[in-house]
């Protein structure tokens, strides 16, 4: 076949496409994009299901950012629906709401300390933390745990036995001091009255969905995208030289999937968490009261998101609504790869990979597999026109 591209890119989630938009646009490269699944937007793509609901494949995604760089690029192929994610932890009561589900915001904040102690206890544990911490400021739960004063260590116990280290067994299979300190940093004790998920300057979501932006994104004349080929089948990589259908390939070779994979698992497999996805239609007009409810103390499930909450669509007759079961990812067929594992093995481990691929001088690794990391899209939006800066 004959060579006609002057860029490769792997995978068409996030990285990928913004990645092939900038070396097709600002570069006028021909870029060649090769997608293993069926559609482009990787873990962001969504679509309609049977009852008509629009749902995300692969988990509930919110976007939310402070980067205007990364909030003006992806504007210029979406409009927003003004959408403030706010989520609750669904826990049993106790006490006198014994047999009954209470519901108070995550992030833990003032609200869910009253909801938790009642209003006038709840008040003087609020003042207490804003005293020792400040108004407005965000704490994490390991660090609450350091405080020896016996009220505060009262607090922290609680919303560590009611909020983390159940979801954090069922997400992780590990406690949240074995997993690594940032995770449970996304989801701090939050001292205000803020209930909203994220306090990013932009979030919301896509007017028309995600799907719609990649398919803009990568409608360019100088892009070419083959969904359903797994690139490893049409590429090998041997002594430094990266070859396409056989043929040398000199161009940037940008890889946004799984590194391990890439070098056939040499060092040994890179561990991930995977997820279940089980989708539900509901005859009901609403389901739950908030886009996601997390079950923090018991279910097996980790949270449940309904998606109208999030997208606006208006529905009366049915909702869908989506339960996620964590699992150890093993590489069996049909399983995803979606978090990494952040600790100093794993991080070693991938370490002898990036190494591995730092021998090919036209290989870059962009994304939340190929790095190994635990992004959001708009840090990998961020990397990919930081690495597009870089390439043009
Ligand atoms: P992906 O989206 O994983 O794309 C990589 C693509 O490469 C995939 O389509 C894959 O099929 C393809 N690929 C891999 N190997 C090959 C191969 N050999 N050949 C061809 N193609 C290949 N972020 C937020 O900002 N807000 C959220 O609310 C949010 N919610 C999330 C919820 C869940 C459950 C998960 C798992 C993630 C969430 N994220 C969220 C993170 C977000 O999904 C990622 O930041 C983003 O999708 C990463 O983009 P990416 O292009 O790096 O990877
Ligand atoms: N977490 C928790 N309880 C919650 C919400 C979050 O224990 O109600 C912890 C858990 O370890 C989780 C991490 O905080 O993996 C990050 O949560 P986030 O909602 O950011 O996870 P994501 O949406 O990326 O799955």
């Amino acid at each position: 076949m004959k060579q006609n591209y002057d860029a490769l890119i792997i995978g068409a989630g996030f990285a990928g496409a913004v990645c092939a938009r900038e070396l097709a646009e600002r570069g006028g490269k021909r870029v060649l994009v090769l997608e293993r699944r069926d559609h482009v937007g990787g873990n962001a793509y969504d679509r309609l299901d049977k009852a008509g609901i629009l749902i995300h494949q692969y988990g509930p995604h919110i976007f939310h950012t402070n980067d205007q760089r990364v909030y003006e690029y992806l504007s210029r192929f979406t409009r927003w629906l003004n959408y403030q994610h706010r989520v609750v932890a669904n826990i049993p009561g106790e006490g006198a709401q014994a047999g009954q589900r209470v519901q108070m915001p995550v992030p833990f904040n003032l609200t869910s300390l009253e909801t938790a102690y009642g209003p006038e206890k709840g008040k003087a544990l609020g003042d207490k933390l804003i005293s020792i911490y400040g108004a407005e400021k965000k704490v994490t739960i390991l660090e609450l745990r350091q405080n020896d004063d016996p009220e505060i260590r009262q607090v922290a116990d609680y919303v560590y036995e009611h909020v983390f280290v159940h979801y954090t067994m069922k997400q992780w299979g590990q406690t949240p001091e074995q997993i690594d300190p940032n995770t449970t940093a996304r989801v701090p004790v939050f001292l205000s009255r803020d209930d909203r998920y994220f306090q990013d300057t932009w979030q919301g979501m896509p007017l028309d969905g995600y799907t719609p932006i990649f398919e803009r994104m990568l409608d360019h004349p100088n892009i070419t995208v083959v969904t359903g080929v797994d690139a490893r089948d049409r590429l090998s990589l041997t002594d430094g030289q990266i070859r396409l259908d056989g043929k040398l390939f000199v161009g940037p070779v940008v890889y946004t999937g799984a590194v391990d994979e890439l070098f056939v698992f040499r060092y040994g497999r890179l561990p991930y968490r995977s997820l279940d996805f089980k989708f539900e239609t509901h005859n009901t007009e609403f389901f739950q009261t908030h886009g996601t409810v997390n079950y923090t103390v018991d279910e097996d499930y980790t949270r449940i998101t309904e998606f109208k909450h999030m997208t606006g669509q208006e529905k009366k007759d049915c909702t869908t609504i989506v339960k996620e079961y964590s699992f150890a990812y093993t590489g069996a067929a049909g399983e995803t790869p979606y978090y990494a594992i952040i600790n100093s093995e794993n991080n070693a481990l991938y370490q002898q990979y990036k190494a591995l691929s730092d021998g090919y001088d036209n290989l870059y690794l962009l994304g939340r597999l190929a790095e190994y990391k635990y992004y959001n899209m708009d840090a990998i939006v961020a990397q990919a026109l930081a690495l597009a800066d870089r390439l043009v």
